[in-house]
């Protein structure tokens, strides 16, 4: 099995500082911040199997100078990340996220990246370190939801990558002849993806 990067692209927040009377009235910036992907372990929320959440990255209980409603400490998250990480904050600091053994990693921020890798099944590792054994654990990284999550995101693009290549060339029937693997590589992607989207309900 080869390496994969453990997501495409890093979250990026707007420096948004209007007040808001909820933080939730922030949840439509996040979605777009987060590119609809879920903070800590990049599922799509287009494969949702309940509401994405918003997560105090700082939790509630630590805030110092932030307030509740900070949109700098929101992370657009899906359930099971939220409720993973829940009020977990091992410096019990505002200011220092973590110690290098315990603690977060902005998902924001690049280096996070760098503690996760995928194997091409989508499942997820941990780079080794102190601090990313602990991220991984704290976040229940392990779970299967996020290799399925994963593949079906996968299996997504690559079946309208290929819907886009037989509409350039004119239709299915100028490709089977042509090119009898590519069907049965359609047919093995789409009965992936049934299996998979089949299998959603059973990772909440
Ligand atoms: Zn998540």
């Amino acid at each position: 099995m080869s390496n994969v990067p453990f997501r495409k692209k890093t979250p990026s927040r707007r420096n948004i500082t209007r007040s808001v009377t909820k933080y939730q009235d922030h949840k439509p910036d996040l979605e777009v911040d987060f590119y609809h992907r879920c903070g800590y372990c990049d599922a799509s929320d287009q494969w949702r199997t309940t509401w994405y959440e918003l997560d105090h990255f700082v939790p509630k209980g630590y805030l110092s100078t932030l307030s509740e409603t900070s949109y700098c400490n929101l992370v657009y998250s899906c359930r099971s990340c939220n409720n993973a990480k829940r009020h977990k904050w091992p410096t019990q600091c505002e200011h220092l996220h973590h110690n290098d053994k315990e603690g977060f990693i902005d998902p924001c921020d690049a280096q996070y990246d760098k503690y996760f890798y995928r194997d091409d099944t989508g499942y997820i590792y941990h780079n080794g370190t102190d601090l990313g054994k602990w991220m991984y654990s704290a976040l229940q990284l392990h779970k299967p939801r996020h290799k399925v999550l994963w593949a079906i995101d996968t299996l997504y693009h690559e079946i309208n990558d290929i819907n886009k290549m037989i509409h350039a060339i004119g239709g299915l029937r100028q490709i089977i002849s042509a090119n009898p693997d590519l069907v049965v590589k359609i047919d093995a992607l789409k009965n992936n993806y049934i299996e998979y989207t089949a299998s959603l309900a059973a990772y909440k």
